[in-house]
């Protein structure tokens, strides 16, 4: 059947459900930004020219809400707990609901069982029918609930599965055996996914898909009065939770000497200690209201958590400037506690690397807040400067609509590709031509057709062939960083094209062998050894490996202005 787009929410509003505070928060939300799902749905729907949609079955089950997880959230909502989650979770079901999805929502295990037809109090009596959903969007808990009681079935079902993953699952955690043996197991990673099942609230490595949530939009008019209306001594502090604030007095009052100083913190009754006496505290606002705080004020300021929230692009699309600390050395799993297990090595440079690197100045500013006279001279610099309201395409309804709807059409991780994968590897060679010595950059032609590569043709490729281009990193370079430097994005899907020996000749690199073996950072190869490798497991191949010794070969691709997540060619 034929996906026809919705702009009527009451459905989906029903089956949100009620009793939870959570599903209140969420239900707001989808009210709000009714008007404006609508209309970016009537844009699309004429961009889009009445191609073909198929209309999916899809499932989603919201695992960190269940009681089954101890539902942790919902008690806190109403407390300044994380609720970019929810944020998340509600423009995902709107989203699946407005390009006209067939749409099931479960939030407890008997609801799952209930719709995946898996006889209940059975333990894990395996689902024994074909799956009754296309897609099942759900989380890490909804994915051990669903082991729990799909029990063996889930190995056969699971490409049709994409989990939610606010920070990232690399390849290298995701990979069970090779995570164990070469210390990457944490406590959420091993499923063995494609990586790419993987959906995360900001594009961070490319080796997981982008699902992102919106931000509300302003038309002109609003955006005028809003330029009318600021207060340019205005700022609000970022961070709901007073131990936010902890040990953050010295900034505030210089921050006190130039502006008026705003909270929305939670409190019960009085003033938390850690909020001095001379900042305006609004108690934790719903969220129109602390759209409308955002409005008025000329800054928003962070003091280096939370992390990678959406309060920063809220604050950014009602015209304040973003100002946050720079993080030298960047926190990581490695070295803070708060990423400490999560299955990712990503390098967070600052309190919001996607405002830092995506935004930029004049709306967002990231400083060194150890150098007080720089963040002295940030405050002074944000009270004279003038900036507009800007919020980034993919992160409006339009552009979330766009790119799940690319995902859901494309996207097919249940038929196996192809892999190209190196035929006869016994015979070691020269790949033929001269040593490499500077960095290497291959345009492709714009064809099907990959010219080094023994004429392969992937019409059904997604990203199509076309947004290929072949570059070689530096020694201890990511294919992230490599690809980034170039102008393109890293495209794991594009991994099996260029892992093999005719890309190597392409490159003329010199190898004196050519092995193909299991390590996240292949293909690749060594200058000073004249060793190259190629990857044997499709599971492993990440963007984000790099080592300090190896070249490694990176599949890039062209993105759209303000759509990493598409190629030119993608929709
Ligand atoms: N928020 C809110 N009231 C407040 C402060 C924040 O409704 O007083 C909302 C805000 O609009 C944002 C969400 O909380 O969409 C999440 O904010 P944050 O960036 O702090 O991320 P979190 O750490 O909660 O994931």
């Amino acid at each position: 059947r034929q996906a026809a787009f919705r702009t009527d929410l009451s459905v989906l509003l029903d089956q949100v459900g009620t009793g939870k505070e959570s599903l209140s928060f969420m239900k707001r939300r989808i009210r709000r930004l009714a008007q404006q799902w609508a209309t970016a749905a009537n844009r699309l729907d004429v961009k889009l020219e009445q191609r073909w949609r198929d209309q999916k079955k899809i499932l989603v089950h919201v695992g960190f809400l269940t009681e089954e997880s101890g539902d942790v959230f919902s008690p806190k909502v109403l407390k300044g707990g994380p609720l970019g989650e929810m944020v998340q979770w509600a423009d995902i079901l709107t989203a699946l609901h407005v390009l006209g999805h067939n749409l099931k929502i479960s939030m407890s295990v008997k609801e799952l069982q209930g719709f995946l037809g898996v006889p209940p109090g059975r333990g894990s009596c395996p689902l024994t029918g074909p799956l009754p959903f296309d897609l099942i969007y759900t989380d890490y808990h909804g994915l051990q609930q669903m082991k729990q009681h799909m029990g063996l079935s889930l190995r056969k079902h699971k490409c049709h599965i994409r989990v939610i993953d606010t920070f990232g699952t690399e390849p290298a955690y995701n990979h069970e055996e090779y995570a164990t043996l070469h210390g990457y197991r944490t406590n959420w990673g091993y499923w063995n996914l494609n990586a790419r099942q993987y959906m995360t609230m900001f594009p961070h490595t490319p080796d997981n898909s982008f699902m992102g949530f919106v931000s509300e939009e302003l038309n002109e008019t609003e955006k005028r009065s809003i330029q009318q209306n600021k207060v340019n001594n205005m700022a609000v502090v970022y961070g709901k939770e007073a131990s936010m604030w902890k040990g953050k007095e010295g900034f505030l009052q210089i921050l006190h000497r130039y502006m008026e100083v705003h909270g929305t913190v939670y409190y019960e009754t009085q003033r938390p200690p850690e909020v001095p006496a001379f900042v305006k505290n609004h108690g934790l606002l719903p969220q129109h209201e602390l759209q409308q705080l955002l409005r008025k004020a000329k800054l928003f300021i962070g003091f280096g958590f939370p992390y990678e929230g959406p309060a920063p692009l809220e604050a950014i699309a009602n015209g304040c400037i973003f100002l946050q600390p720079k993080f030298q050395p960047p926190h990581s799993s490695l070295n803070h506690e708060f990423f400490r297990g999560k299955p990712t090595s990503r390098e967070v440079s600052s309190q919001h690397p996607y405002a830092e690197q995506y935004i930029g100045r004049p709306h967002v500013m990231t400083v060194d807040y150890n150098n007080t006279s720089e963040f002295d001279s940030a405050i002074r610099e944000i009270v004279r400067t003038k900036v507009e309201p800007y919020l980034p395409y993919e992160y409006t309804c339009e552009g979330m609509l766009e790119r799940v709807h690319a995902y859901i059409q494309h996207q097919d991780f249940c038929t196996p590709e192809p892999s190209y994968l190196p035929a006869n590897l016994s015979r070691p060679g020269s790949a033929g031509g001269n040593r490499i010595t500077g960095p290497l950059f291959v345009p492709l032609p714009n064809s099907t057709a990959v010219g080094w590569a023994s004429n392969v043709t992937a019409p059904s490729a997604w990203p199509p062939l076309s947004s290929l281009r072949l570059l070689v990193s530096q020694e201890g370079q990511s294919c992230v960083e490599a690809c980034n430097l170039a102008g393109f994005i890293c495209e794991p899907a594009h991994f099996r094209f260029i892992n093999n020996k005719e890309a190597l000749r392409g490159l003329e690199v010199q190898c004196e062998v050519v092995d193909s073996e299991i390590n996240h950072i292949l293909p690749a190869f060594s200058v000073v050894r004249r060793e190259c490798g190629l990857q044997r497991d499709p599971l492993l191949f990440s963007c984000a490996g790099h080592s300090p010794k190896y070249r490694r070969l990176c599949p890039c691709r062209d993105f759209r202005r303000g759509q990493v997540a598409l190629c030119r060619d993608c929709l």
